[in-house]
């Protein structure tokens, strides 16, 4: 029986992060050179909002998300294919942006080596106290998303 119940979370867990996956296919091509980025929001085993990342200097799949998460959703979970973002670039932080917002618990698939993250989103959340969970659905993730993470040892930045 228990291990019933914890195979059900898991193929649960997985289940959002596949749809955050599917999400993410829509982001293309308007985000670029941003990667594609999906990101769902739940509570109670219910997805109350969905986003993907827009064109560049607009909303990341994150703060997309967030942007239409209804007011009082209680004990939110989010699963991110990529780590948020710890910077500001174009956009404000969307680590900070989880954070602010109260996000409990945060699922994210891949680390982003972007130079300025790479490990440091995911530092941001877990000392603002949010749990932080990665390398869920990390292979089909990976297999999407890889190419779109080419850093361009010039720049430090993404490229095509
Ligand atoms: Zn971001």
């Amino acid at each position: 029986m228990a291990n019933d119940a914890c195979s059900e979370i898991f193929s649960t867990r997985t289940d959002f992060m596949s749809r955050a996956l599917s999400l993410s296919r829509r982001a293309l091509p308007d985000c670029l050179p941003n990667p594609p980025v999906g990101c769902v929001l739940v509570s109670q085993g219910e997805i109350l909002a969905e986003g993907y990342t827009r064109f560049p200097g607009h909303h990341h799949a994150e703060v997309e998300a967030l942007s239409k998460l209804p007011d009082g959703a209680g004990s939110v979970e989010a699963y991110v294919t990529l780590e948020p973002c710890s910077f500001r670039g174009r956009t404000p932080s969307c680590a900070q942006a989880l954070i602010d917002r109260g996000v409990q618990r945060v699922y994210v698939a891949l680390i982003d080596p972007h130079p300025l993250n790479q490990g440091r989103g995911i530092e941001m959340m877990r000392s603002a106290g949010l749990e932080v969970f990665t390398g869920i659905e990390k292979e089909a993730v990976a297999g999407f998303i890889g190419s779109y993470l080419n850093i361009d040892p010039l720049y430090q930045q993404y490229r095509l």
